[in-house]
C-alpha cells in the first residue's frame, strides 16, 4: 500500500477560487447565536415577524391537497400558479409581462448568480453603485469584470458621474431603500437610468427585496415599470432590465423563493443555467408563497411589518442623534433595512468592530461593500432585527465606543 499524504487541495480548486471571497456578514451572522451580543450585522426579518403560524397551515393545506405536486420533481421555470400570481402583480404595476417573462428563484441571490453564469465574460464593464451589495460582489467576482464603482449622493445613484469610456455589459441598481445605504433613487432619475442603459446599450439589473418595505414618503416605480411605460407592447422585444424580487422580507427568507422578471429571451437563458445549478426551486416552497399570497397572508403582513419596522428606524435614527450625536453622520432612509453611518476621521471601521464584540455589539464595517478597500470610515447598521429598548442599549454602546476612540486620537494627535 502507497503512503498516505494528507491531501493538497489547494493544487485541485480552480483558478476562478483565487476570486471568490467568503462574506464578512455571514461570518458575523453566526454571532446572532450569542445573546450577550446586540447584533446590528445580519440584514435579517424580525425573527417575531415571521409567520409560523400560517406557513404551518399552508403546509397542511399544500399536503392535504396537492402532496405529489409539492414531494415531485417539477419544472426549472417554476411552480406555475406562483409565476401567475407573479406576471398579475406587474400587469396591475403595468408591465404587460407574461408567465414566460418570470422565472423564479432560489432567492434572489441565486438570480445574480445566473446573471453572472449568463452575461459576464472576463473583463466585462460592470457598472456598480458605490457602495453596493456584497452578495452581488460575491456573485461576480469569479467571472472576472471589471466593476466601474459610480458616485451616490442622497438622491441614488448619479450617472453622470460616471467615468464609463468604453463599452459596458451591466448596470446593478437598487433602487428602493439600497442596501447598505438605505438611499432610494429618485423619482426623476429613475427614467433617465433607462435612458442611459438605452444609450449605451447596456443591460439593468434591478434588485428590489425591499420595495414594500416603506415606512415614509411616496411609493415609486420600479425600473421595470418605468421601461414598460416607455416601451408599451415592445417591452419583451426592447427591454432591458433584468428585475429581481424575493418573498425573503416580506415572508420568510429560509423559503428561499424569489423571482427573475426579464425578455422572454432572457429568462430562456436563466433557466437553463438554473437547471444545471439545482433543476429547480423546491416545490414545497414555491406552493407555500402560491398558498400565502392567495390567502392574503402576503398582504397583511405587509402592513404589520411596515409598522414594526417603522417604530424600529425612528428608534434606531434617535438612538444615533442621542448616542452618536456629532462624531457621525447616517442616512435616514424611509424603507429597507439599514442606516450607514460614516465616521469623520476614522480608518479602521473593522478594527472598531473587533472593540465593539468586546462589548457585545456589532455591526458591519463599510469595505464589505466596495470591492476595493475603500469604506473603512463608514458601517452598516441593521434596524429590523430587535426591539426599541435593544436598538438604544447597543447604540448606547456603540456610541461610547466611538467617543472613547475619537478622543483617544485626539489625545495622541494633542
Ligand atoms: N439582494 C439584496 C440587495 C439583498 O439585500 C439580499 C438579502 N440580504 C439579497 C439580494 C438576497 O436575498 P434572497 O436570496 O434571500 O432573496
Amino acid at each position: 500500500m502507497s503512503i498516505i499524504t494528507p491531501t493538497d487541495w489547494s493544487s485541485h480548486f480552480a483558478d476562478r477560487t483565487d476570486r471568490m471571497r467568503g462574506s464578512a456578514i455571514r461570518e458575523l451572522l453566526k454571532l446572532l447565536d450569542t445573546p450577550e451580543v446586540i447584533s446590528f450585522a445580519g440584514g435579517i426579518p424580525a425573527n417575531e415577524a415571521l409567520p409560523a403560524h400560517e406557513v404551518a397551515e399552508a403546509c397542511n393545506r399544500i399536503l392535504e391537497t396537492n402532496a405529489v405536486t409539492a414531494l415531485q420533481y417539477g419544472p426549472t421555470e417554476g411552480y406555475n400558479p406562483l409565476r401567475e400570481q407573479i406576471v398579475e402583480m406587474y400587469r396591475a404595476r403595468g408591465v404587460p409581462a407574461t408567465i414566460d417573462n418570470v422565472l423564479i428563484i432560489t432567492g434572489s441571490q441565486q438570480g445574480l448568480d445566473l446573471v453572472g453564469k449568463t452575461l459576464i465574460n472576463e473583463d466585462d464593464t460592470v457598472l456598480i453603485e458605490s457602495p453596493t451589495y456584497t452578495g452581488a460582489l460575491l456573485a461576480w467576482l469569479p467571472y472576472a469584470p471589471n466593476f466601474l464603482a459610480v458616485p451616490m449622493d442622497d438622491g441614488g445613484i448619479v450617472l453622470e458621474d460616471a467615468n464609463l469610456t468604453g463599452r459596458a455589459k451591466l448596470l446593478y441598481l437598487l433602487p428602493n431603500f439600497q442596501n447598505p445605504t438605505g438611499i432610494s433613487l429618485t423619482a426623476e432619475r429613475r427614467p433617465k437610468a433607462i435612458e442611459f442603459a438605452q444609450q449605451h446599450q447596456l443591460l439593468i439589473v434591478e434588485d428590489d427585496p425591499y420595495r414594500e418595505l416603506r415606512y415614509s414618503g411616496e411609493a415609486l416605480p420600479a425600473l421595470v415599470e418605468v421601461e414598460a411605460a416607455m416601451l408599451g407592447s415592445q417591452w419583451d422585444s426592447a427591454g432591458r432590465v433584468i428585475h429581481l424580487g424575493t418573498f425573503s422580507k416580506t415572508l420568510a427568507p429560509g423559503l428561499r423563493v424569489g423571482w427573475m422578471l426579464a425578455s422572454s429571451t432572457a429568462i430562456k437563458m436563466f433557466t437553463r443555467a438554473k437547471q444545471a445549478a439545482d433543476l429547480h426551486t423546491s416545490t414545497l416552497s414555491m406552493m407555500i408563497a402560491d398558498d400565502l399570497m392567495r390567502h392574503k397572508t402576503l398582504d397583511k403582513n405587509i402592513p404589520a411589518l411596515r409598522d414594526l419596522y417603522r417604530e424600529r428606524r425612528d428608534a434606531i435614527l434617535e438612538a444615533l442623534a442621542v448616542s452618536v450625536g456629532s462624531r457621525g453622520t447616517w442616512t435616514r432612509p424611509d424603507g429597507g433595512l439599514f442606516v450607514w453611518m460614516t465616521l469623520p476621521g476614522e480608518t479602521d471601521t473593522p478594527g472598531l468592530l473587533a472593540e465593539g464584540l468586546k462589548k457585545n455589539v456589532a455591526f458591519v464595517p463599510g469595505d464589505a461593500f466596495y470591492f476595493d478597500g475603500r469604506g473603512t470610515d463608514a458601517l452598516r447598521l441593521n434596524f429590523s432585527a430587535n426591539p426599541p429598548n435593544v436598538i438604544h442599549e447597543g447604540i448606547a454602546r456603540l456610541g461610547s465606543l466611538i467617543a472613547e476612540r475619537q478622543d483617544s486620537v485626539k489625545v495622541k494627535q494633542a
